[in-house]
């Protein structure tokens, strides 16, 4: 599907990409009025994301406006639930908001199932991320959807699926009501755009969405999402190299005498790696790992690569490496925590430059 969905007409003499679609305005009388309302390159990579997640797709600007969009359906006051863990600029939006009134959210560690239920009592939305970013932690998708809307039947569940991709979790099948993307990571896959998507299978949940990204245009332009659709289409030839050589990095960074406890779900160890076993169809490519010494130590060896860009962000061909906490509101993370999105390079490049960093460190 990543290769062959959204590629339009079949007709002889058609394109086998479609054209970018640079009009802001249409001929009366058509299916498409306004650029606002509606796009042909959007609607060619919508089809394809909809059909890998299992519903119907709606691309936005960045995955922070399709966060915001999801929110925004919400009425003033209702209470979201969210992982402790959870992406900051998520974080850091629900806090603006309840700032200003506008929402209110409780934090919890979404791996404790009991404690999440609880705090869904009355809330509005759950908020669910996993794996987590960075801590890498697994949550129960299935349980925690049905456990809490039986508890809460009016309650939205929505996951953040970045991290894993569609092709390695898809949560409208484990019961979630909303999946929401940064595009801009694995799907896009080549850190050269920022956009973002929601899916979903229920009718109700499209029309609030497409409504929230006409009223509030967080459109996409046509050639950032005609270059997600071309980064699409080798996802998974991308992924499964990516997830071959974290595995193999966990495994060494492990036996590491710099490295104090590394985090890859894929790792007999990790503590979510049964369930992970469940409900995915592999660990991924986003790892994390402490180093002895803290957060000096950290930052030494981020700059001591060569190979890896110290850099944020996650998702492209390339491996970042970042101390996480150097970020405003991650002051809570283990100060010697280095969060690697791990690229497709030759697998003993990559540890021979992340052993001579360690070892300069
Ligand atoms: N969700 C997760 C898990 C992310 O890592 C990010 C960005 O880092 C976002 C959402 C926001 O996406 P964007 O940067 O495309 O707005």
């Amino acid at each position: 599907m990543v290769v062959s969905a959204g590629r339009g007409s079949d007709a002889a003499g058609a394109p086998v990409n479609g054209p970018i679609a640079v009009s802001s305005t249409y001929r009366s009388g058509g299916a498409l009025s306004y650029g606002r309302e509606g796009n042909d390159t959007w609607a060619a990579l919508e089809e394809v994301l909809g059909a890998l997640e299992g519903g119907e797709a709606t691309v936005f600007a960045s995955g922070m406006a399709a966060v915001a969009a999801v929110l925004e359906t919400l009425p003033a006051g209702a209470v979201v639930v969210l992982g402790a863990d959870a992406y900051t600029g998520t974080r850091i939006l629900l806090a603006d908001l309840a700032r200003r009134g506008r929402l209110f959210h409780r934090l919890v560690d979404t791996t404790d199932v009991g404690a999440t239920l609880d705090a869904c009592e009355g809330a509005a939305m759950l908020w669910l991320e996993s794996p987590s970013n960075p801590l890498m932690a697994i949550s129960d998708l299935a349980r925690l959807s049905a456990e809490s809307k039986a508890r809460n039947p009016g309650l939205a569940v929505i996951a953040d699926n970045t991290f894993a991709t569609p092709l390695l979790q898809r949560p409208l099948d484990l019961g979630v009501d909303v999946v929401v993307h940064s595009v801009t990571k694995y799907l896009a896959g080549h850190s050269d755009v920022i956009l973002g998507a929601t899916v979903t299978n229920d009718p109700a949940w499209v029309r609030a969405l497409l409504d929230r990204r006409s009223m509030h245009g967080g459109i996409p332009g046509p050639i950032e999402a005609y270059l997600a659709l071309r980064g699409i289409r080798t996802l998974a030839v991308r992924m499964e190299r990516a997830q071959a050589n974290a595995a193999e990095l966990a495994r060494r960074l492990v036996a590491h005498e710099r490295v104090e406890v590394v985090r890859y779900p894929g790792l007999a160890q990790h503590p979510g790696h049964h369930l992970a076993n469940e409900q995915m169809r592999g660990a991924g490519a986003m790892l994390s790992f402490d180093v002895h010494g803290g957060a000096e130590a950290a930052d030494r060896c981020c700059a001591a690569v060569r190979l890896a860009t110290p850099a944020t962000s996650l998702g492209g061909v390339e491996t970042l490496i970042e101390r996480r906490g150097r970020w405003a509101g991650e002051e809570a993370l283990p100060g010697g925590l280095i969060r690697l999105s791990v690229g497709i390079e030759d697998v003993e490049d990559l540890w021979a430059d992340l052993a001579q960093a360690l070892g300069a460190c």
